[in-house]
């Protein structure tokens, strides 16, 4: 076929090979039961917090809006669970600042039928009536990003998609949420990239799923409906394919442009989890409520991929799944790019793919690692995949001189990967650097 001649198959350029740890990849996602009490925080996504529409003492039930979109770039939030709403106040968040949450007491006989939502013909409906769907369901990025979905279908005037590329790679080890829907859901996922070529007018959807995954391509090959534009791709494992820009490299062999957006080379990139979601709820009319979360890691005694109510304390969740209380540290996301959580106390948002835990023997040798000067080996500048000079950026953020690093170095093209952290041999925390150099620029250009 002519258009697979555009495919390259091949990896892009640098990058790494960190171990895979995929060890619940083989085993089916569970459901976890509600805690008694969820904690719905308004901002779970890049963007406006939404407005809440239900009172304290009100009873919600599972499925039921409990907050609406303030403006375009914010989403609604829905109630994971049938109970009454006991608080609408301030709560920690994964990130350390206190935001707006709606607490719902779960009724104990709560069901996990979904009780809210009418079903709706998107066939019937013109582009744009499918991305006002998209917005109405509450969707996020669940790759992590949690940039509101019905954002990222919309095409700006005077641009023009030709293809959706599906994002299947799940790069970073430990998870493997997207590797099960793949598994579980590959019918769902083509319901939601259909959806997602009719919203964006894409002639074709290329789905790009790392070679470690044989098992997830099988699924979604069988799951092709016929005759469709809709392809599987294998490409290279390597660390960071999962990232856009990346993956559409190892795609088409071509890049996009520093400070652009696929969407320049007419593409829109969205991951397997985000639009196999949307592939169960649009046709039902109803609302994000539950995603599936990698939980593991050495501290796990009962590691797998559980479907999670949203708004579940972290704390339920390791119990449920076996993690000692004095669990060292507590990831969220993948160990390259996820955060350490402070409190386990934070809930499971729409944009954590996995919960991550180490003991104190883990941890030997890792923690209060002494750190080195710089020996110039240049091992960061080989495995920037963006082809940064994180060497030269890590003396500069030492130096503090912020704007050298953003002017010369195109700081802003760092997208946070930790390829270079990992790989110096003197333990320099470069992305850390990174993020705060990146964090007083915005507050320069705010100010
Ligand atoms: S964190 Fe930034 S500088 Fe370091 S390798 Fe990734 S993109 Fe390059
Ligand atoms: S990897 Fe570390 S030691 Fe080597 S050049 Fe980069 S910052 Fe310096």
């Amino acid at each position: 076929m002519k258009l697979l001649s555009y495919f390259r198959g091949e990896a892009f350029q640098r990058g790494v090979h960190p171990p895979g740890c995929k060890h619940t990849a083989d085993t089916p996602i569970r459901r976890l039961p509600f805690a008694p009490r969820l904690v719905v925080p308004l901002s779970q996504h890049i963007g406006k917090p939404s407005r809440p529409i239900v009172r304290v003492g009100e009873e919600v039930l599972r499925g039921q809006p409990i907050a609406e979109a303030d403006g375009w770039l914010s989403v609604p939030q829905h109630a994971p669970a049938t109970g009454v709403v006991e608080a609408i106040e301030l709560r920690p968040s994964a990130r350390g600042p206190w935001t707006e949450c709606i607490v719902i007491r779960v009724y104990e006989a709560s069901t996990q039928e979904v009780l809210w939502g009418t079903p709706q013909d998107l066939d019937a409906f013109p582009p744009q009536d499918i991305v006002l769907a998209v917005q109405r369901t509450g969707m996020v990025g669940l790759g992590g990003a949690a940039f509101p979905s019905h954002a990222k279908l919309t095409v700006p005037e005077g641009a023009r998609v030709e293809t959706l590329v599906v994002n299947g790679c799940e790069c970073e080890p430990y998870l493997t949420c997207d590797h099960r829907v793949m598994v579980e859901q590959a019918r769902d996922l083509m319901t939601g990239i259909r959806h997602a070529m009719r919203a964006t007018g894409a002639l074709r959807a290329i789905i790009g799923v790392e070679d470690n995954k044989p098992a997830a391509a099988e699924a979604m090959r069988r799951a092709l409906p016929p005759g469709s534009e809709i392809f599987v791709e294998e490409v290279p494992t390597k660390y960071p394919q999962g990232s856009e820009k990346m993956l559409v490299t190892a795609l088409f062999g071509v890049e996009v442009p520093s400070g652009k957006l696929p969407l320049s080379l007419g593409m829109v990139v969205n991951n397997v989890g985000t639009l196999a979601a949307l592939g169960r709820l649009l046709p039902a009319g109803q609302g994000l409520i539950e995603r599936v979360v990698t939980v593991t890691g050495p501290g796990v005694a009962r590691p797998g991929d559980y479907r999670v109510p949203l708004g579940t304390p972290i704390s339920f969740v390791l119990d449920y799944a076996g993690a000692p209380a004095q669990a060292r540290q507590v990831i969220l996301g993948g160990p390259m790019m996820g955060q350490s959580v402070a409190s386990l106390d934070v809930p499971v948002t729409k944009g954590v793919s996995g919960v991550l835990v180490f003991r104190g023997e883990d941890m030997a040798g890792r923690e209060g690692r002494k750190t080195f000067p710089c020996i110039k080996c240049g091992e960061c500048v080989e495995s920037c995949p963006m082809g940064l000079n994180p060497s030269m950026l890590g003396m500069l953020a030492a130096r503090r001189e912020y704007d050298a690093m953003g002017e010369q170095y195109h700081l802003g093209d760092c997208f946070e990967c930790g390829c270079c952290t990992y790989t110096c041999p003197s333990n320099i925390p470069l992305v850390q650097q990174f993020r705060v150099a990146k964090q007083i620029l915005r507050e320069k250009a705010a100010a």
